[in-house]
Parts: structure tokens; C-alpha cells; sequence
């Protein structure tokens, strides 16, 4: 099975996707966690890219260098390991490109989706958990750590929230919203409802 964690910046994405590792090795799964973008060598070269607070690609390569991100992903660890019979737990995937780079930034989220159709092909993750908070309070969360999007505004990370709630509707089925203003430890039950019912736990 595959499960990404998607939200705004701050929602507490990493937080839970390591609680969930560890519940799910706690119960005798084999887990793999891995994280967009990075996750592969290539991949975390290009994450120092995409956060270079000096680099600004033009909103097209930006789509374009995610989308590599997740083709190697999705090659190198995603689809080896879910042969193996891993569960693949991953901190941010498609759905992070759909929200930023196609609504957020405007390239609209169908283009986003037509080039994402090629990069992952059948390999669409079973269960999406995306937290979802106002932006006003979970930006307050981030300690640190200089990137890029610290300089965005409160309404480009609003419109980031927009789009999330977009592609929401666009895939019902596999994306379930939790609300992220809850504390860690109700997020996480919530989590681990949605796994029960997806049967992802049997
Ligand atoms: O979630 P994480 O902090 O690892 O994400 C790194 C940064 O990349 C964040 O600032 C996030 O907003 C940004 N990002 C983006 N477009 C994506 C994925 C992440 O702008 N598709
Ligand atoms: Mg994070």
C-alpha cells in the first residue's frame, strides 16, 4: 500500500508520517518513509534546488524539476518496495505539486495533472491523509530552517490551502481531510481511523 501525507507548510506532515512509521512497525508491518521533495540521491540534489532561497526557476521548470523529483522517486524506492510488500509512507507527493505549482502559482492544476499522469502511470497512492489548517496558525509552527517559500506571503500559502481543498474534490475517493488545528496525538487517532477503515491495517 501507498499513503502520502499532504497540507500546508506546518501542518505537522513530518510529525505524523514518523508517528505512523512507528505505529505501523509496532503492529509487525514493514514500512518504508520516504519524503518529496528528496527521497533519492537525485532527488535530494534537486530539493537543494528547489529550496535555494537564491535559485528562482520560472514556474514552469519548477513543475518540471518536481515532477522529475517524484519520476525517481517513484522508480528508485516507491515501486521496489511496494513489490516487496511494503507499505510506502511519503511526506508530500502529487498532490503537494497540484496545490503549489498548479494552483498556488497558477500553471492550473489540469496541466499539473496531465504531466503527473505520465510521471506516475498506475502508481497512484491508495490513501492520501491531507491535514488541513489555516495557514495563519500553522506558519507560527515552522522553527526554522531558511528555504525559499519562507519569503511567500500569508495569501500565496491561503491559495496553497485552496488548492488542496480543489484537488480534494477531485479525487474524494482516496483523499481524506483531518483537521491539523487538533492536537498530535488526536491528528494521529484520526490518522489511524482512516487507515482502519481503508483496511490498510488488516
Ligand atoms: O514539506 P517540506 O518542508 O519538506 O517542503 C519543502 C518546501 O517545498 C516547502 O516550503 C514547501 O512549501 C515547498 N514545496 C513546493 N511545492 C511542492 C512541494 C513542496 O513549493 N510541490
Ligand atoms: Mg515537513
Amino acid at each position: 500500500k501507498f499513503i502520502t501525507i499532504e497540507g500546508p507548510d506546518g501542518a505537522g506532515k513530518t510529525t505524523q508520517a514518523g508517528k505512523l512509521v512507528e505505529f505501523l512497525k509496532s503492529k509487525g508491518k514493514r514500512v518504508i518513509a520516504t519524503r518529496e521533495p528528496g527521497g533519492t540521491a537525485l532527488g535530494e540534489q534537486l530539493r537543494k534546488i528547489l529550496l535555494d532561497p537564491e535559485g528562482s526557476p520560472v514556474s514552469s521548470a519548477e513543475a518540471l524539476i518536481y515532477a522529475a523529483c517524484r519520476a525517481q522517486l517513484l522508480e528508485k524506492m516507491v515501486i521496489p518496495a511496494l513489490k516487496e510488500g511494503f507499505i510506502v509512507i511519503c511526506d508530500r507527493f502529487v498532490d503537494s505539486s497540484l496545490a503549489y505549482q498548479g494552483y498556488a502559482r497558477g500553471i492550473g492544476i489540469n496541466r499539473i495533472l496531465q504531466l503527473n499522469k505520465w510521471v506516475i502511470g498506475t502508481y497512484w497512492p491508495d490513501l492520501t491523509i491531507l491535514l488541513d489548517i489555516d495557514p495563519a496558525e500553522s506558519l507560527k509552527r515552522l522553527t526554522g530552517g531558511k528555504d525559499r517559500l519562507e519569503g511567500e506571503t500569508l495569501e500565496f500559502h491561503q491559495k496553497v490551502r485552496e488548492g488542496y481543498m480543489k484537488v480534494k474534490e477531485m479525487f474524494p475517493e482516496r483523499i481524506k481531510v483531518i483537521d491539523a488545528s487538533l492536537s498530535v496525538k488526536e491528528v494521529f487517532e484520526k490518522i489511524v481511523e482512516e487507515l482502519e477503515k481503508t483496511g490498510i491495517l488488516e
